[in-house]
């Protein structure tokens, strides 16, 4: 998957200078090093001061977005539009979320004592250190801004590995915070491909957030055990979309189609499989090819969607396309090679008479492809939305408030989105990640920010005593005395059930 040429290096000072595309290990420990000083006048500020800083570097991306949205197109071959919604924006509704409640998700909290009532006790939620971000090429931006500029919000120095395919993006986020004068080198990008990630991984960064395959995640998990280092590993899915018997298909074709082929289809939670309720199945079927005999797609203005970025995801996308034309699918519409400015890649593709013996509905295809399963009812496609090792996002299309509910109690997934697709991960306070191996830990809301601080658990003696019960010398008939207390307190008399009910506090 790797594209290697000429790449730049560039840090938070806004320095960039021509250089081969592989940083050494001995370069990553640099940047670490650099941001490991960065880090503690940048920790000391108030979450308050930081989002002040945040809300300038939002700016400067508006005042650079057309600058920003060009380097994009140009390293990925998606549309100008795609760009600006669906990186452009995301990020700045993200920064603006933290910049608004940052202050208060990072405020200590006072938690009750239970039976220790002459103590109190706080938990607070402090900043890690550096934090290692490696992100993938799909969305260069967001993927690489969101977990940085959470990472910062948190009160981290941050050392950025953006992915070897779009290497400009990822220096421009780093230029992006050259404006933090006070603050120099708070952002260092590093660039290059597995091995720099592997040496960013092993550098002894005090976290390591992820975003990529599944394969690779294993790796990064296997070698940040050797020191313990934690990671979040946001990666690849596999997300079905369920379309009930009493769904409003219109709705349920069109997004079925702009999930499926956005980003020409490079998109962790795409639409990748569909299951449609018998009754309903020719009528979605209809519509959803009609619907994507009209997507344009073409480099250049006017266009709804670009290209395969790169030729290593193209030769899996054919691979998956051919395997379930073998095995019996159908192809409904497109299944042509395209040339999309200069790229080679596929039509928007619907896939019928579709099984799970296929690639096409078991790995993921990452690409412009819609397979659509025929289901005998509801509780079908449930069992077959969860007949995956993935779980990243799953949407569910029905009007019956009861049977929605019953499935989306029932996905094993960490998002599901009800008569709509992928929008989950757009609303910063909801946390965003996946189950199985999608993943773990979370991005965005109270959560994704939490992650990237070290909570610390403080109990105080309230009242000075001279002396604890339990200390030594123990007393004579201290075990004697608790035995009664527990007896007393925890047997099941009715009025200590109303009373255990306070237990949590
Ligand atoms: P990838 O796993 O090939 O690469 C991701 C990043 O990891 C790149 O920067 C790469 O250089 C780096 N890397 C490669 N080997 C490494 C190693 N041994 N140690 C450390 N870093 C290493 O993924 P990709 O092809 O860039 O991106 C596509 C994948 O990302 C898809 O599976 C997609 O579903 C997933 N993804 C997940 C999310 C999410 O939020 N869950 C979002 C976007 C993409």
């Amino acid at each position: 998957m790797t594209e290697t040429g000429t790449a730049m290096t560039g840090t938070g000072t806004g320095s960039t200078k021509e250089t081969g595309a592989t940083m050494t290990r001995t370069e990553v420990a640099q940047a670490v090093a650099t941001a490991r000083v960065a880090a503690t006048a940048w920790s000391r500020l108030s979450p308050a001061d930081r989002a002040g800083h945040m809300l300038r570097v939002r700016r400067k991306l508006i005042d650079r977005m057309d600058d920003v949205v060009a380097t994009i197109v140009s390293e990925t071959g998606k549309v100008a539009t795609e760009a600006v919604v669906n990186e452009v924006l995301v990020t700045c509704e993200l920064i603006g979320w933290y910049a608004r409640h940052a202050p208060r998700l990072l405020r200590s909290e006072r938690v009750g004592t239970g039976l220790l009532a002459h103590k109190s006790a706080e938990k607070r939620y402090e900043p890690l250190g550096v934090v290692g971000v490696i992100s993938p090429w799909n969305y260069p931006l967001v993927l690489a801004m969101g977990p940085v500029a959470t990472a910062l919000f948190a009160g981290n120095a941050v050392v950025l590995k953006p992915s070897e395919i779009t290497p400009r993006v990822g220096l421009l986020v780093g230029e992006l915070f050259s404006s933090m004068d006070e603050h120099p080198g708070i952002v260092q990008v590093v660039t290059g491909g597995s091995e720099t990630g592997d040496a960013l991984v092993r550098s002894g960064a005090d976290k390591i957030a992820f975003t990529g395959s599944v394969r690779t995640g294993k790796a990064v998990m296997r070698a940040a055990a050797d020191t313990l280092t934690p990671v979040l590993l946001e990666l690849g899915g596999k997300d079905p979309l369920i379309v009930c018997g009493d769904a409003d298909i219109d709705r349920a074709a069109r997004a079925a189609v702009w999930g499926a082929f956005t980003n020409c289809g490079q998109t962790c939670m795409a639409t990748e499989r569909v299951y449609v309720v018998e009754k309903v199945y020719q009528a979605f079927v209809d519509r959803v090819v009609e619907l994507t005999a009209k997507v344009r797609q073409g480099a250049g203005s006017g266009y709804d969607i670009g290209a395969v970025t790169h030729r290593g995801q193209l030769s899996i996308i054919d691979r998956h396309l051919a395997d379930a034309v073998e095995r019996g699918a159908v192809v409904a519409s497109g299944g042509k090679p395209v040339d999309v400015g200069g790229r080679p890649s596929l039509e928007p593709t619907v896939l019928l008479e579709v099984d799970h013996s296929m690639a096409v509905m078991r790995d993921e295809t990452f690409g412009p492809i819609l397979p659509i399963m025929k289901v005998r009812d509801e509780q079908e496609a449930l069992e077959l939305a969860n007949d995956s090792p993935y779980g990243l996002n799953a949407s569910v299309f029905g009007r019956d408030r009861a049977t929605v509910e019953r499935l989306v109690s029932g996905l094993r997934s960490g998002n599901v989105c009800v008569n709509d697709v992928m929008v989950s991960y757009a609303i910063p306070a909801l946390p965003f990640g996946g189950a199985k191996e999608s993943g773990m830990g979370r991005s965005h809301g109270a959560e994704g920010l939490r992650e990237f601080t070290q909570i610390k658990s403080i109990a105080r003696d309230r009242f000075g005593l001279h002396h604890e019960p339990q200390w030594l010398p123990l007393p004579p008939k201290l075990g004697s005395v608790i035995k009664i207390a527990m007896r007393l307190r925890y047997a099941d008399r009715p009025w200590h059930r109303l009373h255990s009910q306070g237990d949590h506090k």
